[in-house]
């Protein structure tokens, strides 16, 4: 039997941002109701807060000190997009800790495990909040993983509607956190070019895979299997964490992709496929965008039921499918492949 491992916790829903924003508390609540459904087939595991080491081990020191020295004060923006309450600052906090405890949890037992926590995380930055994003946890946790458990190599795969900016950022140049990102494109933030592959001795551990809108479930696994499995199974991670955007679904407000409930299990199919073959199945997913509330729900149920092996995917049909459909990515995969054929092999 696989154990996963949940996070959620209602202090998430503390984090305000407005009655008009998408991302708002309502996202979880949709989650964590949906779970429900799904009740002892999965681990609780309680968040705790990320510490100032923790944060600035990512961040800037004086900007984890300009969002704390927003606590209680009023609603304001910190960009266009990214609002900040009383509480978000605790919360934002509660968010990074929410993913370590998920990494605790898998590194220390566990098989898998999800972070279903807010605000998301991976547009921001060193010393910026941007795109709904205050500290970006997927960043905190790989570094995290790093130095607590002497891992050398992360693998971040990110399929989130929007590339995440701040994770490239922050590891463009370390070979030792590999980032992988799917996205619309041109599309916001605007970085994400198949060309930016890292500097330094970082080059060829940043992997970008911009897509035109309206890929499916079958051209997103195939691109997972063709450029992320790929490469994955070369570089052998100790340890995947997953930027798990829903904004990828048919019906997203902010999005014009074709992914459906069943795309997402598939795409975790995938990921887990590799994580059993390099890393005793190690991975965790944390949530970053997804804004239809529906979606959100039945697409995270699928993720969840695949996770805890209570979901088995018809995988000849998908492979049957794949193998059809092949012909719609295959100039996206050979461009890809070309930017990035001085460092990986493929078969
Ligand atoms: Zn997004």
């Amino acid at each position: 039997m696989v154990k996963t491992g949940i996070v959620r916790d209602e202090r998430y829903l503390e984090h305000e941002t407005g009655s008009y924003h998408v991302e708002n508390p309502e996202r979880l609540l949709h989650i964590y109701k949906a779970l429900d459904d799904l009740q002892g087939f999965f681990v609780e595991v309680p968040p705790r807060q990320a510490t100032q080491q923790e944060v600035t081990a990512v961040h800037d020191p004086g900007y984890v000190a300009s969002i704390a020295a927003t606590a209680g004060g009023p609603m304001r923006h910190l960009d266009p997009d990214t609002v900040v309450s009383p509480k978000s600052y605790e919360v934002a906090l509660l968010a990074a800790g929410g993913l370590l405890a998920a990494i605790d949890a898998v590194m220390e037992g566990l098989d898998n495990a999800s972070a279903f926590i807010r605000p998301p995380g991976h547009h921001a930055e060193r010393n910026r909040a941007m795109g709904f994003c205050i500290f970006n946890n997927v960043a905190i946790g790989a570094r995290y993983a790093l130095s607590k458990y002497g891992l050398e190599r992360v693998l971040i795969a990110d399929w989130d509607l929007h590339h995440g900016n701040g994770t490239q950022r922050t590891f463009y140049s370390d070979p030792h956190v590999l980032y992988f990102s799917t996205h619309q494109y041109p599309y916001y933030p605007g970085t994400g070019h198949y060309t930016e592959i890292g500097e330094g001795e970082g080059r060829g551990f940043t992997v970008n895979v911009p897509l035109s809108a309206g890929q499916d479930d079958v051209d997103y696994a195939n691109i997972f299997k063709h450029i992320l499995r790929p490469i994955a199974l070369a570089y052998r991670p100790q340890l995947i964490l997953v930027s798990a955007g829903f904004d990828i679904y048919f019906q997203d407000p902010l999005g014009g992709m074709n992914v459906t409930e069943r795309g997402f299990a598939r795409l975790t199919d995938i990921v887990m496929d590799i994580a059993q073959t390099v890393c005793e199945g190690k991975f965790v997913i944390t949530l970053e965008g997804g804004y239809n509330l529906q979606g959100l729900a039945g697409s995270v149920k699928e993720v969840v039921s695949v996770m805890a092996g209570r979901t088995t995917l018809d995988k000849g049909k998908w492979e049957e499918k794949e193998i059809k459909g092949f012909p719609r990515v295959q100039g996206i995969v050979n461009t890809t492949r070309r930017s990035l054929q001085d460092f990986w092999q493929w078969e």
